[in-house]
């Protein structure tokens, strides 16, 4: 892990979607599948973003707002700042593993293709077709089941429907995820019905990204999503009580989800 902040020169820039990057840096790092890092944009801001490749490190990032549009302007030759790998990141158990990925939540999952040793399923769900990404990466090590909520490609399908289906008519020894909250939401009350262990990739506004500013600490429990996190499992997402109904802006107030 590596706490001080280096400048890595950006080698190439694919353009996953209409509104997604996956941004190629001049490095490498070592970690666990789920881990993240704070990603330095000179001159505009610090953001927490998931490693969607380890050697070389690839970050995947969506264009929501300041910190992302100015990234998404970088060019190749240009340099951004990374500190990290941080938090948690998946602890797989068992050999049958559903992954379900939403949006750029598809991302981080892609570092899991790596280990061979576990029969993985994935359901890539997006709003539309040309949000899709990453599906040849997972078709090399895993059966794919693609969805959108417009019908566009794949299964006219939330991904939440498709691993419902799936769970019925297939025995899974765990489900990981990450995705939008709501998507989470559902497919959380879809893993406790089927009584299956879960883990998934949680996202909290946070500021440092080490455990100190307590930014990302979740009620009633404390726990950091940037220390004890980001990836929850079944039994602490029991214990979670903000989870799935408010999360905290920047300035620290309660927003509803
Ligand atoms: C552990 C973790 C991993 C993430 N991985 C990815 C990823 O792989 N790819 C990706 O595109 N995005 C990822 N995100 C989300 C990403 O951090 C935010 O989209 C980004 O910080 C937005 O910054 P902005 O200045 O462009 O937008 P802003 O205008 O600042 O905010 C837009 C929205 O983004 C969210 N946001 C902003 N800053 C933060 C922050 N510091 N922490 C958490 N949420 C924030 C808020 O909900 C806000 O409403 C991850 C977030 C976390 C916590």
């Amino acid at each position: 892990m590596n706490d001080v902040t280096k400048t890595y020169k950006i080698l190439e820039i694919k353009q996953e979607t209409p509104t997604i990057k996956t941004f190629t840096l001049d490095t490498a790092l070592e970690g666990t599948p789920g881990q993240f890092v704070m990603v330095w944009v000179p001159g505009v801001d610090e953001i927490p973003i998931s490693i969607s490749n380890f050697d070389p490190l690839q970050i995947t990032v969506k264009e929501v707002g300041e910190a992302t549009k100015a990234l998404h302007k970088k060019r190749i030759g240009d340099y951004i700042g990374i500190r990290g790998p941080y938090g948690n990141g998946f602890g797989l158990v068992g050999e049958r593993v559903l992954v379900v990925g939403g949006g750029v939540g598809i991302a981080p999952l892609r570092t899991l293709m790596k280990n061979k040793n576990k029969q993985f399923t994935v359901v890539l769900g997006a709003q539309t077709k040309s949000e899709i990404f990453f599906e040849e990466d997972f078709k090399r090590n895993a059966d794919v089941f693609v969805c959108t909520d417009d019908g566009s490609y794949g299964k006219k399908a939330f991904a939440t429907q498709l691993a419902e289906e799936l769970i019925q008519n297939n025995r899974y020894d765990m489900v990981v995820a990450c995705g939008p909250e709501i998507m989470l939401k559902y497919l959380f009350g879809i893993t406790e019905k089927h009584k299956i262990n879960a883990q998934f990739s949680m996202e909290r506004w946070m500021k440092c990204g080490v455990g100190l500013c307590g930014h990302c600490s979740l009620d009633p429990t404390g726990w950091r999503v940037c220390k004890e996190g980001p990836v929850f499992s079944s039994e602490q997402l029991r214990k979670v009580t903000e989870f799935f109904r408010y999360k905290r802006d920047q300035s620290g107030t309660e927003v509803e989800l």
